[in-house]
């Protein structure tokens, strides 16, 4: 087996350093690499600095296989990424004609005059090979650096995302050794507390065991990896996941309980509306963003008065009156006026005490009612969310709720 490869990642501009912008390539890029094999080891962030960038690109040559850098790629004198590079391989910018070619094209495909400043982009170091943007004006380019390869991408996320697909992952799959063949199984699980998951675990989490079993936590869906170059074993530690966690596993596709969702009901043609107090329409949110969602999706409710509830879903006063706004016997009203309006088959309601203020003994901050109503019947239930703050109490009735209506619709 061939040693691991290391890399860092070098985030430049001057909005990162001070905090007018945040640095999200890096952590895409990480996870990229991680698939190659490549072994992330330090994600830093610097200014449009010149010097400190050739610093850090000659201490890679000597430490390291490969450096990233996204940024500085633009037309303008603080873009330094080229220069910056060019002195740490100890070579001179000079002009590319393809570059120049291209981003002539570019720029009149799209009426835009090419200026002496966007010239500055076609000039690359000496011996670097181009990485065309397909998306952009800026250039990338590859390169070596003593010890290490050096990659410039650039900034904008959509750029950088298209160019390291299309261009450089492609060069560093030649470049790179070739490792073990790894096989993967991913599952997805909600309702499942993180520590309860580790105790279910016993050592299958062990840092040495085999398969390799990771997990990470994200309002309440665990993400589940299982590693080995064992097919076989793999397969088998696979059925036992399943086994031992098939009650919450929701997919072994997609981190997204929506997306799920979504799929599910557009496979099976089934309507939906949404009725939604305290989340006030997140839920509704979370299944629009999925295009052809509108098949399957054509109304939301946003009650979050009493009046509302009565106005726009029908509930009777008196129920409000009798058991609050946030209680069982109203969720149900909601689900059903929801249905009953819209003609949807399926309705998801949701009413809940989001805090900070609000709580009380009986009805806490943190308590949410759930009902849905699929073809005419009823259910509810309730959970008291204890995680801290608004959003998050929020954010986990939406995914509570999107959880129980996959269920009704498998049951
Ligand atoms: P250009 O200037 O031609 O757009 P560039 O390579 O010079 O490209 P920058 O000027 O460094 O890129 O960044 C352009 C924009 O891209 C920034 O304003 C920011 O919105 C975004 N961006 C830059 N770096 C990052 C990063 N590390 N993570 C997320 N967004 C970034
Ligand atoms: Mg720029």
């Amino acid at each position: 087996m061939s040693a691991a490869v290391r890399a860092w990642i070098v985030a430049s501009g001057d909005e990162l350093v001070q905090g007018r912008g945040l640095d999200t390539n890096s952590a895409w890029l990480a996870r990229e690499l991680g698939e190659l094999g490549v072994e992330t080891r330090r994600m830093l962030v610097i200014g449009d600095d010149e010097a400190g960038l050739r610093a850090l690109a000659e201490q890679a040559g000597r430490e390291l296989e490969l450096l990233v850098v996204t940024g500085g790629l633009g037309p303008t004198l603080d873009d330094v990424t080229r220069a910056a590079l060019a002195a740490a391989a100890g070579v001179e910018l000079v002009e590319d004609a393809g570059a120049l070619a291209t981003l002539r094209e570019w720029l009149a495909a799209r009426g835009r005059p090419f200026s002496e400043s966007n010239r500055r982009q076609a000039f690359l170091p000496r011996g670097a090979e181009l990485l065309p943007n397909a998306v952009g004006t800026a250039p990338g380019f590859l390169l070596r650096c003593a010890g290490a390869l050096v990659a410039a991408l650039p900034g904008p996320p959509r750029e950088m995302q298209r160019m390291f697909t299309d261009e450089l992952r492609p060069r560093l799959e030649r470049a790179l050794p070739p490792r073990p063949a790894r096989e993967l199984a991913r599952f997805y699980l909600f309702g499942l507390p993180e520590s309860n998951f580790a105790d279910r675990c016993g050592d299958w989490m062990a840092r040495d065991a085999d398969p390799l079993l990771g997990v990470t936590a994200h309002s309440g869906v665990l993400s589940a990896q299982l590693a080995s170059a064992d097919a076989a074993r793999l397969a088998a530690r696979a059925d036992e996941f399943r086994e031992r966690f098939g009650e919450w596993i929701f997919s072994e596709k997609s981190g997204d309980q929506a997306r799920v969702l979504a799929d599910l009901l557009l496979e099976r043609g089934i309507t939906v509306a949404t009725a939604e107090s305290c989340t006030g329409g997140l839920l509704a949110q979370r299944l629009t963003q999925f295009p052809g969602i509108s098949a399957v999706f054509g109304w939301g409710f946003v009650s979050y008065a009493n009046a509302a509830k009565q106005d726009l879903l029908g509930v009777d006063p008196a129920l409000l009156e009798e058991h609050g706004a946030v209680s069982l016997p109203v969720a149900e009203a909601m689900a059903r006026g929801a249905a009953q309006r819209s003609g949807a088959r399926l309705s998801i309601a949701i009413t809940g005490i989001a805090g900070p203020e609000g709580g009380t003994p009986e009805k806490p901050v943190g308590l949410v009612c759930f009902a849905t109503c699929l073809d005419g019947v009823l259910q509810s239930t309730e959970r008291r969310f204890v995680v801290r703050g608004r959003d998050l109490i929020r954010e986990f009735a939406a995914q509570t709720a999107l959880d129980l209506a996959r269920r009704r619709l498998l049951d």
